[in-house]
């Protein structure tokens, strides 16, 4: 039985790492599977652990455009 070590972040099961299969005697052989071995590693991916999706929605402040206050005046 082959195998191949995957390593993924605990927190949020994002690859970090996938190593070369560890071939046995009998790799390529019909019907012959790889063995994924899961390693954790204890803590989040980049994107993860520095982004919040929900954090940040609607709180984007929206610059006047003065299309309301009269300023550009809309062409006809
Ligand atoms: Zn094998
Ligand atoms: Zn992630």
């Amino acid at each position: 039985m082959c195998y191949q070590v995957v390593e993924r972040y605990a927190v949020c099961r994002c690859l970090y790492h996938k190593h070369a299969i560890d071939p046995c005697a009998v790799y390529g052989q019909s019907g012959h599977t790889v063995q994924e071995k899961t390693v954790l590693v204890g803590y989040a991916c980049g994107i993860h652990s520095s982004h919040r999706p929900e954090v940040g929605y609607g709180m984007g402040v929206l610059p006047d455009s003065g299309y309301e206050s009269g300023v550009y005046p809309p062409t006809r």
